[in-house]
């Protein structure tokens, strides 16, 4: 199997949110990828640039990072040709992507929504190679931006590849990706959300070494997602068993509820629920399971008596 990552720049409308069309408020204007083998070697390259069709002036902010400026993108191709011939490059043999972040995927397919192209499959997985290397170097798992990571690796920054082009930037994700050879790389996989499962039928539920990933279906708001039995079971991230209850779901921020308990077998463990809103505006849920110890215990039992705290106060007041 073969690694395809890739990178994208966009433009976005000089006018504003205002003047932006809501279907492609970010435009892209170049695709860079390379192909790597299953040993992470880089095997081919592909670039293109993209004669935008709505945002034909560059955004000032964008056109200070990057190396072209509009007479480039002038000289370019529609997005519609690009992709398709993009897509047949990376080939028929089993492939997977990988991007530096998240960012790029969405994007992508923001784009090709904009022209009806044909979607992705669902579900999507892939690796987000920023991800990757914030768990395997950081100990909060906190992202960097490539260039520090480039940096930290030791990997040459070579003087007619700077960053901020499209295919430079997939060639660095590639050396990084190359440096880290992460040997458990299969388990490291994450979903797209994009086109997020809307049925119950269409829930994802992936198991990983050390954590549990549930993609849960639409909702109509809050309450009805946390109504959800099934999917508010706080369940072990290994064996699947429900927990014994040690701290119960409570929101610890507007847009997340946390929650501790026990498996018998596996010890603490931690859940997560993170709400996020669909393009035609539902809820979803990220539901996480991780493993957590005596310390994630006592940490969180104090941020729920904090956040008490502070709305008794705010009673009181
Ligand atoms: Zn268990």
């Amino acid at each position: 199997m073969n690694y395809i990552i890739f990178d994208l720049e966009w433009n976005q409308c000089c006018g504003g949110r205002d003047m932006e069309n809501p279907r492609m408020p970010f435009e892209i204007i170049e695709i860079g990828a390379v192909k790597l083998d299953k040993k992470f070697n880089i095997i081919d390259t592909y670039s293109s640039i993209i004669k935008p069709k709505l945002y034909k002036k560059l955004q000032p902010h964008i056109k200070t990072i990057l190396n072209y400026d509009e007479s480039t993108l002038r000289k370019g191709r529609p997005f519609d040709m690009v992709y398709r011939e993009f897509i047949k490059w990376c080939g028929q043999d089993d492939y997977i992507f990988g991007t530096w972040g998240s960012m790029d995927l969405n994007i992508l397919q923001t784009n090709m929504d904009y022209y009806y192209l044909k979607p992705m499959p669902v579900p999507l997985k892939f690796y987000n190679v920023q991800q990757i290397y914030a768990d395997m170097y950081d100990e909060d798992g906190k992202i960097v931006k490539l260039k520090k990571a480039v940096e930290h690796l030791k990997i040459e920054v070579e003087e007619d590849k700077p960053f901020h082009s499209a295919v430079n930037d997939a060639y660095y994700t590639g050396l990084v990706l190359k440096a880290m050879s992460p040997r458990d790389l299969a388990d490291r996989y994450c979903y797209d959300i994009y086109n997020n499962p809307k049925d119950k039928k269409d829930e994802i539920i992936s198991h990983h070494k050390h954590y549990l990933e549930h993609i849960s279906r639409e909702y109509h708001c809050k309450e009805e997602a946390i109504s959800d039995i099934d999917l508010m079971a706080p369940i072990c991230y290994r064996c699947g068993k429900k927990l014994a209850p040690k701290v119960k779901w409570f929101a610890n921020t507007p847009n997340s509820y946390t929650c501790i308990g026990k498996c018998w077998h596996h010890g603490l463990v931690s859940g997560k629920i993170r709400f996020k809103q669909s393009r035609n505006n539902n809820i979803f849920v990220i539901k996480t399971m991780v493993p957590t110890d005596k310390k994630g215990l006592e940490a969180m039992k104090e941020r729920q008596d904090e956040l008490r705290i502070r709305r008794q106060t705010k009673r009181h007041n």
